[in-house]
């Protein structure tokens, strides 16, 4: 079902001149899929490195994230970033402190029962987003649900996420539409980098598996980090595993570098001899939901610039 929306999104990727996936990650592999995972690096090598993007997908997943960045695209969206930040900062302040709330607009793509989330559960998913980025310093309120049946969308979100977007997204740069569907076996969500939002508003947002909420059908990502990851992106953040062991990596300065993406909860994983263990209870990896605890203090202070130099 969703493998046609992915072979059109992996389509699309290679026709904007991006790193072809020979090989399909990754992250978030089941036991089994490690080996998958492990042996991705022979896959990178036609790109500059490993490569980030803002989705997230299951263990052993055999889809390519979308948005898949090479090294030079994320350069050159963070020297895009540095210049705003700068030409913000000229004018007045960019505090690091303070609470950030976001107004969330959800949009339940629903086919009949299947995947009509109750009220509950999206409350359930709001306290979950609350508590994850409470320390740093963002809250989010529903501003409304809307349910929409619809069998096509639901089913395959991403060939028309277009059409889906062009007549559900609400608001300005600073209004969070929050999508839920069926995303298939693979895909657990994807969302827009804020840089993204001047290009194209109405595709701005995050999409989100509806099994993905608190107490949903899918086996260890249940428990709501899937929105939490996705909205780091929306918010401007990277992977931790991004450009690898070389490179720059998430350009968050305390957040150690990794070769890879983490699956399961590999305590005491250390894949690059830079400094530090690999950061895989981090919201922006890909461990199981149960071992994502935290964004750390430099993640936050990058969404407090994001925002003013992109959203506010
Ligand atoms: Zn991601």
């Amino acid at each position: 079902m969703k493998r046609t929306g992915i072979a059109a999104a992996l389509g699309s990727l290679a026709a904007a001149g991006l790193c072809a996936p020979a090989l399909l990650p990754t992250a978030h592999a089941t036991p089994q899929a490690l080996g998958t995972a492990q042996a991705r690096p022979a896959a990178a090598s036609s790109c500059d490195e490993p490569t980030s993007t803002a989705a997230r997908v299951r263990t052993g997943s055999k889809v390519k994230e979308r948005n898949e960045l090479t090294l030079t695209q994320v350069a050159a969206m963070e020297r895009n970033f540095q210049q705003r930040l700068r030409r913000v900062q000229a004018s007045r302040p960019v505090a690091a402190k303070g609470k950030l709330t976001v107004r969330v607009h959800v949009r339940v793509i629903h086919s009949g029962r299947k995947g009509r989330l109750s009220k509950a559960v999206i409350g359930k998913q709001f306290a979950v987003l609350n508590k994850s980025f409470r320390s740093a310093g963002v809250g989010f309120a529903l501003a409304d649900t809307k349910y929409v049946n619809n069998k096509a969308w639901f089913g395959d979100p991403m060939t028309h996420e277009r059409s889906m977007k062009t007549k559900l997204h609400v608001g300005k740069a600073r209004d969070l539409t929050l999508y839920t569907a069926d995303l298939g076996d693979d895909l657990l969500g994807w969302a827009t980098f804020p840089d993204e939002y001047r290009r194209a508003p109405k595709m701005d947002g995050v999409v989100v598996h509806y099994g993905s909420l608190p107490g949903g059908p899918i086996a260890k990502f249940n428990r709501g980090a899937t929105a939490t990851h996705e909205i780091g992106h929306w918010l401007g953040l990277f992977h931790t595993f991004q450009d690898g062991c070389a490179g720059k990596g998430d350009r968050v300065g305390d957040t150690p570098k990794e070769r890879e993406a983490s699956s399961g909860c590999p305590t005491g994983r250390d894949t690059c001899l830079a400094p530090g263990a690999d950061p895989i209870h981090n919201f922006m990896n890909y461990s199981d939901d149960k071992c994502l605890t935290h964004f750390t203090k430099g993640q936050a202070t990058r969404m407090k610039q994001q925002w003013a130099a992109y959203r506010a």
